[in-house]
């Protein structure tokens, strides 16, 4: 099936209210072009380099969204033109996003980054290094970065009852960071990838990241 057919595809099943990220990391211009004539316009990368290198070839009117882990030294490279960053894992990211939008006179939407899956390689905070940083108030002072919600990635296992009970305690402590730090801006969940895309809207999620649903397997030798 084409590219076109499948962002077609996607776009029946997803509820109006939910916004498909289509992951073209590793994938080329031409393909992420095909997408693009069949309607897509946001599109997630995980590493700035090759970010800015589709960003500088490609359609401005692209939404460039960062899903993948971030180095402090990589902000300044994609600071300009990202539209939100999924992967902010760290006060020092968040103080870095901050300064180098600071620098250019513009504010970035980020995502907090949570981590429940099982598996030890997941990046994220812990839940409750998240509570413990957002109650101590550092946070506040930043004011070139905007708190729009949160970004989990599922444990990878079949058991779906493990995949909704994480995807549903992730929505559970967004209400609950959103209620006791933030206001109604901060109304993201970034939920759900080929895998689980299903489950995450079910449970809440408002950003569904869908990659080789769309383009096929990544061959990251390329
Ligand atoms: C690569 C990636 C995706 C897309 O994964 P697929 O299984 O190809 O849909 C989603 N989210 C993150 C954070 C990723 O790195």
């Amino acid at each position: 099936m084409s590219i076109i057919s499948k962002i077609e595809e996607l776009n029946r099943e997803l509820p109006t209210s939910v916004t498909l990220v289509a992951v073209s990391k590793t994938h080329s211009a031409q393909e992420i072009m095909e997408a693009y004539s069949g309607g897509q316009r946001v599109f997630g990368e995980s590493r700035p380099q090759e970010m800015c290198a589709k960003q500088e070839e490609l359609p401005a009117d692209i939404e460039w969204h960062m899903i993948g882990h971030l180095q402090r030294n990589k902000v300044r490279s994609i600071i300009s033109f990202v539209s939100l960053i999924h992967s902010v894992d760290s006060a020092r990211l968040l103080e870095a996003i901050d300064a180098e939008a600071s620098r250019i006179e513009r504010v970035v939407d980020v995502l907090l980054e949570v981590r429940v899956a099982q598996e030890e390689s997941k990046a994220g905070w812990e839940e409750n290094e998240l509570r413990n940083y957002l109650s101590g108030g550092k946070w506040r002072v930043l004011k070139n970065v905007r708190f729009r919600g949160l970004m989990t990635i599922g444990s990878n296992t079949d058991d779906n009852e493990q995949i909704c009970s994480e995807f549903t305690h992730v929505r559970d402590l967004k209400a609950e960071l959103q209620t006791a730090f933030f206001d109604d801006s901060f109304d993201i969940l970034s939920m759900g990838m080929t895998s689980d895309y299903a489950l995450a809207v079910e449970s809440g999620s408002t950003i569904v990241r869908v990659g080789s649903m769309i383009f096929g397997e990544r061959d990251y030798k390329k």
